[in-house]
């Protein structure tokens, strides 16, 4: 049987997936060669990205003068791309501080262009979402994280930017719930959680926004050199693409954004009622912060950690142990989790707190 595995990223695939993935390593689609040798340049592969971009203009609204991208250096990278191309001559980019994510995306921005803070949750210990408190009416861009992977907390509505470009890392919600793409200037985000393996990074970017003063910018790091050569300026991640593919094509079978939005919640909505009716457990994330994503508790007798861990495991719960910033456990529901496995994690949660009563 294979173990149920709650975390955060890499973190695990829905089993059809797997199943179409494992027959195609040796013979990719007929092709010839495998899943990991097919090259990047060719008909086939460009077929997949076109399939890749159809895929994700059926399961969002995504309006003409978008392009979708797909980089590689992880989440991470945006963190300078960003800054390198949407900045402009006399404003400021400002961030919205909601946890160390977020944190390090300001930390990159400082370094090469003018970068501010925008309001921040550290004195709550990014146990709530923050305001805009600062003026940003100067600003090139306000960037958001969506979902805040280690603190476990989630924006529900958009931050009110009032005609700002919006930029939001979803890294950790991306494609778990409809996003209104026409209101970002840019999406981001890892494909490592919702969008399969390491290795590709998907960037929805509104191109009338880049800036054009990208002078010492190298090419790699250019929106535009991705633009213009359907992102394969130089060899893509091809294996993390047609994992992304597969991904895409999972995600529209099995109903599309509102279909996945409802299970969710229904997860979601199952793990916090334990946790919220137990004695032992204690959320880490303030109610109306509360993410669907990651869900973070701690337990009220510390000296029961290991063993808790321990039991899990033996239920065959794994990557339950929260980051090591915040502590206690973390149970990350993505996509490729079924409300069956969250159902033996609250009975295996439930269960552990009864023994230790
Ligand atoms: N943003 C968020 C919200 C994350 O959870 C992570 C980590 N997965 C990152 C950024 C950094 O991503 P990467 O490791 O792909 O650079």
């Amino acid at each position: 049987m294979r173990t149920r595995n709650f975390a955060a990223g890499p973190s695990c695939l829905p089993l059809p997936v797997l199943e179409t993935l494992k027959d195609s390593i040796l013979d990719f689609e007929g092709e010839g060669v495998g899943l990991f040798e097919l090259p990047h340049r060719g008909k086939k592969f460009d077929s997949c990205m076109d399939e890749i971009k159809s895929s994700l203009h059926d399961l969002l609204d995504i309006p003409s003068s978008y392009e979708i991208l797909l980089t590689t250096g992880g989440a991470s990278l945006q963190f300078s791309m960003i800054p390198l191309n949407l900045s402009h001559e006399g404003r400021e980019n400002y961030y919205l501080l909601s946890g160390s994510w977020s944190k390090a995306a300001l930390k990159e921005a400082e370094e090469v262009s003018h970068a501010k803070v925008a309001g921040s949750s550290e004195v709550d210990g990014f146990r709530v979402l923050p305001e805009v408190t600062a003026d940003i009416s100067d600003a090139s861009y306000l960037h958001y994280t969506s979902n805040n992977t280690i603190y476990g907390t989630q924006f529900e509505d958009l931050p009110q930017v009032k005609g700002i470009p919006l930029v939001c890392d979803a890294s950790s919600d991306i494609l778990s719930r409809p996003i209104s793409v026409k209101d970002h200037a840019l999406i981001y985000a890892g494909a490592q959680k919702n969008l399969g393996t390491p290795g590709v990074t998907l960037v929805l970017l509104n191109k009338d926004l880049l800036s054009d003063s990208l002078k010492g910018v190298p090419k790699l790091l250019r929106y535009q050199t991705y633009i213009e050569n359907n992102s394969l300026y130089n060899t893509a991640p091809v294996s993390s693409i047609l994992v992304l593919r597969e991904m895409l094509k999972w995600l529209q079978k099995s109903g599309g954004l509102d279909q996945i939005h409802a299970t969710n919640k229904e997860k979601a909505s199952r793990l916090y009622q334990v946790l919220d009716e137990s004695s032992l457990y204690v959320p880490y994330a303030e109610k109306t912060a509360r993410s669907l994503m990651n869900i973070t508790f701690t337990v009220s007798r510390p000296e029961l950690e290991d063993d808790l861990v321990s039991f899990l495991k033996k239920e065959n719960c794994i990557g339950l142990k929260g980051h090591r910033s915040v502590g206690g456990f973390r149970a990350s529901l993505y996509n490729a989790i079924t409300l069956e496995e969250v159902d033996v994690l609250c009975s295996a949660l439930t269960h552990f707190e009864k023994n230790h009563s």
